[in-house]
């Protein structure tokens, strides 16, 4: 079972850098203030009433928590050790900065027992790091990769596809380079226009044109395939939809959806299916079968995949059923003729 992951969304004190996509206005006023040590107990708790029998991960997120000051990273590692020797809390995971972590980074974390440290990536090319103000090169990713890794922690890589100067082969390329450091796992969020960012008036200017939504979703299939390939999983595709991102003026343009990470697996799943599908003669009837929990990402949002079916190849769906004997890598199609599998990883 997943942990049941307890999060702290740390404010970006005076944050240095000028990332495009940042919304600096807001982040650099640092509102709020970090978390005290009872709001951790109370939030803690809280959390783990309402799953007992949960694992406890506690996360700081939003943030670049290794470049907080080292007496508030201790004041906030330290109010979490009696947590973790009672047992009350499992793990410790945090996000930072590829620049911000270093050998001595590294070894700190690991004696303050964090297990997992989620790096901003972003992108391995240089010129599009640089057209992003992030402020680091892709050697300070492989460095703070390196540290982490050797000092025991797991990594996590985050990319940010679309980003200014970005291509679907410079993306793809990132995505190579990120997985030979061996990641323990990938998320992966399309660059959105957000207001109140450098990439907001560059995108008014006309100098900046995010990823259509159907750009990002054909890409982002392909990065995930990728991925799957090299035996790395991708936890996330698409930012988290949250009240303060859904307010209305906040997405000035960009590939958001609510559920792309669902219209990624559902594109793999139609690519299958036409794959199934495209020896069959026109007129066809047909019956999909999904492994578990996967009915909806062979359906489609809207049933689109069944209407793309009919619509390229003629190919009637009269039904998806779920069949669990089915390797959670495969479909299957039946048809009066006999019945067809495929695995995702013929893709
Ligand atoms: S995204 Fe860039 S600008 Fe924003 S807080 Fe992180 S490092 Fe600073």
């Amino acid at each position: 079972m997943r942990p049941l992951v307890v999060p702290f969304f740390i404010p970006h004190l005076g944050c240095p850098h000028r990332c495009v996509f940042c919304d600096q206005e807001k982040i650099a006023g640092a509102r709020g203030a970090l978390p005290t040590d009872a709001e951790m107990r109370e939030r803690i708790g809280r959390y783990a009433e309402s799953s007992p029998g949960r694992d406890v991960e506690v996360a700081f997120y939003g943030g670049t928590f290794t470049a907080l000051a080292k007496r508030d990273q201790s004041a906030l590692l330290g109010a979490l050790q009696p947590f973790l020797e009672s047992g009350e809390v499992a793990s410790l995971r945090l996000s930072t900065r590829p620049d911000a972590v270093d050998a001595g980074v590294a070894s700190f974390l690991k004696e303050m027992r964090v297990a997992t440290v989620e790096l901003g990536v972003q992108s391995m090319d240089e010129e599009v790091l640089r057209l992003a103000g992030r402020g680091h090169d892709a050697a300070d990713t492989e460095r703070a990769v390196g540290c982490l890794r050797q000092a025991g922690l797991s990594v996590g890589v985050q990319l940010m596809p679309g980003l200014p100067g970005d291509s679907p082969e410079r993306s793809l390329a990132t995505l190579h380079r990120a997985l030979s450091l061996q990641p323990s796992f990938l998320r992966i969020y399309p660059t959105l226009v957000i207001a109140g960012t450098e990439l907001a008036r560059m995108y008014h200017e006309g100098s900046y044109q995010p990823l259509s939504l159907d750009q990002a979703v054909s890409l982002c299939k392909r990065m995930l395939l990728i991925a799957r390939r090299a035996g790395v999983p991708v936890i996330r595709m698409g930012l988290q939809p949250t009240a303060e991102l859904e307010s209305p003026g906040v997405i000035l343009a960009g590939p958001h959806h609510p559920a792309f990470g669902q219209l990624v697996e559902s594109e793999i799943c139609f690519d299958l299916m036409r794959l199934l599908a495209s020896g069959l003669p026109s007129g066809s009837r047909v019956c999909f079968g999904a492994p578990a929990g996967r009915v909806s990402d062979l359906v489609g949002q809207k049933r689109g995949n069944l209407a793309r079916l009919k619509e390229l190849l003629g190919v009637e769906v009269e039904a998806v059923r779920e069949e669990p004997s089915l390797a959670p890598d495969a479909i299957s199609l039946q048809w009066e003729d006999g019945v067809l599998q495929a695995r995702f990883d013929e893709l």
